[in-house]
């Protein structure tokens, strides 16, 4: 029996309709729709080619036909018409895909047609949510679609790919499954407490537990790359007006996308670009130059780089060497330390070294976290690139582990790693059996909501609302 599938309700058997491909004109649309007697609906608007009545429509077979208005019993396109039976189809219920030509006039015909005929619009994610809740999939796995149709770049897509295919959910299912044979121990000593029997070995236990929690943090750690993925990196170039800071974003990104001038302070305010490095987005964030004005709107800019610098995941801290010597420098970079307080971020890059003395640049090199470049004749941008990837830590990304890159699941693992950490704080004190099975109903509870143990609307539509209209 799946565990995960419920009993529909007459809400969830209405057809729905919806457009599954992007809203505009293109070559061809698809139109799904899902629920109770759809198959019956389109007998009365579907016309095969080859004159065959649609009577007994066969599951998981393709139909050549016209799609015709009832009352006028005019044609509104020719279509191929796809027909799914429950449980056969992705929400486990009967399901149609009609793929009509894509003119934005005949999708709306169709769904305007299939309203006629009682079909209702589908809510954003309402076919994801119905395949869930007929156990076609669990939560992550369904979450993970809505992941696959948002993924941007290659490690967006392998690591939604990871969670589809169910890797992911089946770790956790594991994870779940040990922890459930050791709860009904326990419980199972709880029902015969009286006879001071003992199921469940203690240190066997305490193994098993040990293990899962390192096993939970392992997932917990993996977050900080599920959201570099996810979210992308957030790199800001920040300096003193006039170091070079929009040339650097040029270099980056081979246009003028920022105003390069030799006036200081051009940048007044924040420039956002997003760059694809080894299937990782980073989003480059050119700031104000950080200096004292009076001028009201510069300060607007140095008050939002300073926000940006704060959300940095990386900060290249750029330095004009021109004018400046070796002493200059170091007080420049302390003074940056000392106000920023970010330490591990930073990476100073010294700019302009085509101009600069051999002396300076040789002080310099091999610096950790420093290093010397041009941006204007891009000499070490790539070099640079390099240390922007190893500081993330992306350099050595194992996609064939499990990589958590949803916030829900990260505080359900979180819950239940403080839950097993209770669990074995109550076995070393020795305490009673009821707090012991109390704690690990929670982390079982936690570990479940992963997969999909919980019913709570709320929670539900929350998830699915993140979903396109279609999907
Ligand atoms: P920002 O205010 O920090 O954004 O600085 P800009 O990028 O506008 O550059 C200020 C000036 O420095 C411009 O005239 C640039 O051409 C020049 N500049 C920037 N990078 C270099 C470099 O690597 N070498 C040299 N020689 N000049 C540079």
């Amino acid at each position: 029996m799946n565990i995960f599938a419920r009993p529909m309700n007459s809400s969830l058997e209405e057809p729905i309709v919806a457009l599954a491909t992007a809203q505009g004109q293109a070559a061809i649309a698809l139109i799904r729709v899902s629920g109770k007697d759809c198959h019956t609906l389109i007998e009365n608007i579907f016309r095969q080619k080859n004159g065959k009545p649609l009577s007994s429509i066969k599951r998981n077979r393709m139909y050549y036909g016209d799609l015709m208005h009832t009352q006028s019993n005019t044609m509104v396109d020719e279509v191929m018409l796809c027909a799914y039976q429950a449980p056969y189809s992705y929400t486990g219920q009967d399901m149609l895909e009609i793929s009509c030509h894509g003119s934005l006039f005949i999708q709306q015909q169709i769904i305007q047609l299939l309203i006629s005929l009682g079909v209702r619009h589908a809510q954003p994610g309402e076919f994801t949510m119905r395949a869930y809740l007929n156990g076609k999939m669990d939560l992550s796995r369904a979450e993970a679609v809505a992941d696959l149709i948002a993924s941007e770049n290659e490690s967006q897509h392998k690591v939604a790919l990871h969670h589809l295919k169910g890797d992911y959910a089946s770790e956790i299912l594991k994870l779940k499954d040990k922890l459930i044979e050791f709860a009904s121990l326990i419980e199972l000593e709880n029902d015969f407490s009286e006879e001071d029997v003992e199921f469940a070995d203690r240190t066997q236990l305490v193994k098993v537990l040990s293990e899962s929690k390192m096993h939970l943090n392992t997932l917990l750690q993996s977050f900080a790359t599920g959201q570099a993925i996810k979210e992308g990196i957030p790199v800001v170039i920040a300096g003193k007006p006039n170091a070079g800071k929009s040339t650097l974003l040029n270099a980056l990104f081979g246009d003028e996308r920022a105003i390069v001038s030799s006036i200081a302070g051009t940048t007044r305010d924040t420039i956002e670009e997003k760059i694809h490095l080894k299937g990782i987005q980073f989003r480059f964030i050119d700031t104000a130059g950080l200096r004292e004005t009076n001028d009201e709107v510069e300060m607007i800019g140095v008050k939002r780089a300073l926000q940006k610098i704060d959300e940095a995941a990386v900060l290249l801290y750029l330095i004009d060497v021109l004018g400046n010597d070796v002493e200059a420098i170091h007080q420049e970079m302390d003074e940056v330390r000392e106000r920023l307080g970010k330490m591990d971020e930073i990476i100073f890059v010294l700019n302009k070294s085509d101009k600069a003395n051999e002396k300076l640049l040789a002080h310099f090199e091999n610096k950790t976290g420093v290093l010397c470049i041009s941006a204007k004749e891009q000499w070490k941008t790539d070099e640079l690139l390099e240390m922007i990837f190893d500081k993330n830590g992306l350099s050595a990304v194992n996609y064939n582990q499990s990589i958590v890159i949803n916030a829900r699941h990260y505080d359900a693992l979180e819950k239940a790693s403080n839950a097993l950490k209770h669990v074995l704080h109550s076995i070393e004190q020795k305490k009673s059996n009821d707090l012991i099975a109390l704690d690990l109903r929670h982390a079982l509870m936690h570990v479940g909501e992963i997969s999909g143990g919980i019913t709570h609307e709320d929670v539900l539509s929350s998830i699915f609302s993140r979903f396109c209209i279609g999907k």
